[in-house]
């Protein structure tokens, strides 16, 4: 538990996956969790982080950036079309392009401000009805569409079912990636992050392994 815990494991999944120590980002999601604990975390000298709405992310971090320099912002969590401009000035990157009303409307933003962070697709490897993202069959036409709206698309994510085991899923990502040349794989999560970078993820998303339990109000 905690940020230099989770930094070594990391580190020993990529040696143990014959990878370079290093090439998986470690994404800290801060999501819900108070204050002190993204502060401690900012001093102990991460900068990498991961949150999944636009609102909370608008209320904690430009203060946040002020104190500390080099803050990269991940946004991993569904994008409302009305929210994509404040996304846009808040994040560095962007895993969730799910449908193409969401890439039409970056795109429209990309042309006007003539600059757009890098996007993940984000696909339904499950195929759940209530999860967001493009289904495996369709992954191909949406990415192929994506590029042709001239968007920056590095790669593919996924949240695959609770009760499922993971490493299938970050095997279909890994796959569908591969055959549409994306580098990127955003997967895995504090309870698989080592089983998603065995098998090639290029960014691990990990909350309560890093600043403990997400408590809800
Ligand atoms: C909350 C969240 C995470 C982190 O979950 P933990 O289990 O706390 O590591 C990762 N990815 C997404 C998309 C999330 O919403």
């Amino acid at each position: 538990m905690g940020l230099m815990d989770i930094r070594t494991r990391v580190e020993a999944a990529e040696s143990a996956a014959g990878r370079p120590v290093g090439s998986t980002r470690l994404i800290a999601v801060s999501k819900v969790q108070p204050l002190e604990r993204v502060e401690s975390v900012l001093v102990e000298g991460h900068r990498v982080f991961g949150e999944n709405k636009v609102q909370e992310a608008q209320g904690k971090w430009p203060a946040f950036r002020e104190r500390f320099d080099d803050v990269e912002l991940h946004l991993i969590g569904p994008l409302q079309t009305n929210k994509a401009r404040a996304a846009l000035d808040l994040f560095d990157v962007i895993h969730t392009l799910d449908r193409a009303k969401l890439a039409t409307t970056l795109a429209r933003l990309a042309q006007e401000t003539g600059t757009c962070p890098p996007l993940f697709v984000q696909v339904n490897t499950g195929e759940e009805p209530q999860k967001a993202g493009v289904l495996p069959r369709e992954a191909d036409a949406f990415v192929q569409l994506v590029r042709e709206m001239d968007l920056p698309v590095e790669g593919l994510m996924c949240i695959p079912p609770a009760d499922e085991e993971p490493s299938l899923h970050f095997a279909l990502l890994a796959k569908i990636a591969a055959r549409n040349g994306l580098t990127g794989l955003s997967m895995g999560m504090s309870s698989d992050f080592e089983q998603a970078i065995a098998l090639g993820a290029t960014h691990v998303r990990v909350g309560s392994a890093i600043f403990g339990d997400r408590i809800y109000a």
